[in-house]
């Protein structure tokens, strides 16, 4: 006997598979407001509740609409106490008789002994103090998970009939202080909401392509009565997905082809100088890099070009080799960055580099005084500037290059299809994105349109993969001899804080606090730094000039040296709390070590694996079984789906929260084929202008 979830929203007959007797008419949003208010309209949801959903990506209402679950439950027997045997999955129907809670270091331990006709067993919870008052006896309780020797381990109880031990539940991505059941809770609240969302796709469209409608497809995936209806579900909203993508595409591609980059012709004399001058041969991959970017300037067409690279695997060299092409031709270069951090990292690397060549390089991001920013603008005005290294201030609006040629936009997953187009919106320059998360060729076509893609596979010399390890806290100081053992040899070391903190601010002092502490304790009378967002462009400066100096010995730091930093002395990196952090993160962290030829080490510091989130240990074994970039690309695909990957950080309805594209080749041509049929873009054109608009919305991370 099982529980029937209590559906919402859903007409009668859906299967996602049937054709409704009625289509309606294509409509807006009907009440767009309750889908863009903020999650506190909710039920149940107080400030404490909505920070919490925030640090997840969810805002509003839409946003959990948005959010595929990661899984569903897999159907499991229905079984009496004593037919309970072996390890697996069943459910059981008790009463309570008795409980409990205990504490063991942090981890809560709430045991209720309860009972069916045939017999007692002893289920055991984890981590939820909320349910402490909840399970008295006499409380009827469905219970989902595993017989094991102490008991049963509860993995989902259905309390109050909520269905959340039925078959096919959907499986949220939690955190430990996000539960299963609240995300449950607020899921089928908003779907309660999904006619809001309206319909954009004509009839047509939809009984051509057999989809269901939309409001439909979305109550579908949050609470599938079986894998297929979930399936339909999830395909309807990624086609809308990649179809938005495809209608942006072809807006920017558009715009592009009226435009006509200048051709640079061949490589001259100034190149020729940089390359003899650099400290190291170019590995083959360079080269052919370099050989494939010659052959875009000399067209006229502008250069759409991704390099693609591994963390460490030399990027850098070939994109001032771009930049430096421009400049030969008398014109202008200029380069992209994420963060503040990465864009002065660039120009040191850069100005090293280029000073002895002649070239005159600026510097420009928002924390420059309004001073200095209108001085550097001046210098980008008139063209005394040759290269231009910047953040995301380079594209506002008030930034005006005397001849800009050519581009380059580094980590470009970072940024979102609005703001890579910004930079070159009104201009031609001839673009390179720079990426050090492997991409597969298909989705990098989807996602950044047709253009071509460089790859550095090999990394320079002769540099071993970095030997990683994942250590529980109690065995942390283990983890900090060994760092001593490095620094007693020369060597230098990471130390790198956990994201707990909800500010930036908040994190700065948090990571001041821990490098004071491990001056007076674990790294006492060694040399320690301390880098993190809050610190001022010249203090960050000072900071990373006297680490790369060897004048520090650890630098204790926030994720800001996560791209970009670059110190080959540097062979060994503890990340504490490592459970906080995704997979792309942590693979941009380890990659500030291995960059010399001694071997490097990463040891992620975590709790006990009992106490962490089925996602936080999936990424740990991920990172300790492969430095393989693009494996783990991979594997993150899998643990948290494809939208994250794209470095969707800011949820908005048009990124690709339901696209599979591994799975998703035959929909994505469908929506290529729809997309081109549309006379306009229609009711979509307001998701279009949402994913091309989000330079606006910009803020430093
Ligand atoms: P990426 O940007 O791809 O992460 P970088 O461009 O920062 O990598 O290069 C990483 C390190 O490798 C830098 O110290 C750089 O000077 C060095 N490097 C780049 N190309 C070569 C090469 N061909 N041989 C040796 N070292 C190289
Ligand atoms: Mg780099």
């Amino acid at each position: 006997m099982k529980g029937t979830r209590p559906r919402v929203g859903l007409p009668a007959g859906f299967a996602g598979l049937d054709p409704p007797a009625v289509w309606p008419r294509p409509r807006s949003a009907s009440k767009p407001e309750r889908l863009a208010a903020g999650v506190e309209t909710l039920h149940g949801v107080g400030p404490t509740l909505a920070r919490r959903l925030a640090r997840i990506g969810v805002l509003t209402v839409g946003d959990l609409l948005w959010q595929p679950p990661r899984r569903y439950e897999e159907p499991v027997p229905s079984r009496r106490v004593c037919d309970l045997f072996g390890e697996d999955e069943a459910m059981i129907e008790v009463v309570v008789r008795s409980a409990s809670s205990r504490r063991r270091g942090r981890l809560r331990i709430l045991t209720a002994r309860v009972a069916d006709d045939t017999g007692e067993i002893k289920a055991t919870w984890f981590n939820q103090p909320w349910l402490e008052g909840k399970i008295a006896p006499g409380t009827h309780l469905r219970l989902r998970g595993r017989a094991n020797r102490y008991g049963f381990a509860v993995s989902s109880y259905d309390l109050e009939g909520d269905g959340a031990t039925t078959d096919y539940a959907p499986v949220y991505p939690a955190s430990e202080d996000l539960a299963q059941k609240r995300l449950r809770d607020l899921h089928v609240q908003a779907v309660a909401l999904a006619r809001d969302a309206g319909e954009p796709l004509p009839a047509s469209v939809l009984a051509g392509e057999r989809r269901p409608l939309r409001a439909d497809a979305l109550a579908a995936v949050h609470g599938p009565r079986e894998l297929a209806e979930a399936e339909a579900g999830r395909a309807r909203l990624a086609f809308d997905e990649l179809l938005v993508l495809r209608l942006a595409l072809a807006r920017t591609a558009a715009e592009r082809e009226r435009a006509a980059a200048v051709p640079l012709g061949r490589p001259g004399e100034l190149v020729a100088r940089y390359r003899t001058s650099l400290p190291f041969v170019l590995t083959p991959d360079q080269k052919r890099s370099i050989d494939e970017i010659d052959v875009d300037l000399e067209r006229s067409i502008p250069m759409q070009r991704l390099l693609q690279g591994e963390v460490g695997s030399g990027k850098t060299v070939v994109a001032l080799y771009a930049l430096l092409r421009a400049v030969e031709a008398g014109r202008q270069g200029a380069l992209m960055a994420p963060t503040e951090t990465l864009a002065e990292q660039h120009f040191l690397t850069i100005d090293e580099l280029s000073a002895p060549l002649g070239v005159r390089l600026v510097l420009l991001t928002s924390s420059l005084r309004a001073r200095e920013h209108a001085a550097a603008r001046q210098l980008i005005a008139s063209g005394d500037a040759q290269i231009v290294v910047g953040t995301h201030a380079l594209i506002q609006k008030e930034v005006d290059f005397a001849d800009l040629a050519v581009a380059v936009v580094d980590e470009q997953h970072r940024f979102g299809v609005g703001q890579r187009t910004a930079l070159v919106e009104g201009r031609s320059p001839h673009v390179l994105h720079l990426t050090a998360t492997p991409i597969p060729r298909t989705l990098a076509l989807t996602v950044y349109g047709d253009l071509e893609v460089s790859e550095l596979t090999l990394p320079p010399a002769n540099r071993k993969p970095v030997v990683t390890a994942w250590v529980t806290e109690e065995r942390s100081s283990e983890a900090y001899s060994r760092l001593r053992r490095h620094l007693d040899v020369g060597r230098q070391a990471y130390v790198v804080c956990p994201l707990i903190e909800e500010t930036e601010t908040k994190v700065a002092r948090a990571a001041e606090a821990e490098a004071e502490r491990l001056r007076s304790a674990e790294l006492r009378g060694y040399r320690v730094g301390c880098l993190h967002g809050r610190l001022r462009p010249a203090e960050r400066r000072s900071v990373m000039a006297s680490f790369k100096a060897g004048e520090l010995d650890v630098l204790v730091a926030t994720t800001v040296i996560e791209v970009g930093v670059d110190v080959p002395n540097a062979t060994i990196m503890i990340v504490q709390e490592a459970d906080r952090f995704g997979l792309a993160q942590l693979h941009q962290l380890r990659g500030r070590v291995g960059r010399g030829e001694e071997q490097s080490y990463c040891l992620l510091v975590s709790r006990s694996k009992e106490e962490l989130t089925e996602g936080a240990s999936e990424r740990l074994e991920a990172m300790v079984a492969t430095t393989d970039g693009f494996e783990l690309a991979e594997r993150d695909l899998e643990i948290r789906g494809e939208g994250q990957l794209l470095g969707a950080r800011q949820s908005g309805y048009s990124d690709l929260h339901f696209v599979r594209l591994r799975r998703d080749q035959r929909l994505l041509q469908r929506a290529r084929d729809v997309a081109a049929g549309l006379d306009d873009e229609g009711l979509l054109a307001d998701d279009v202008d949402r994913l091309l608009g989000e330079a606006e919305h910009l803020g430093e991370s």
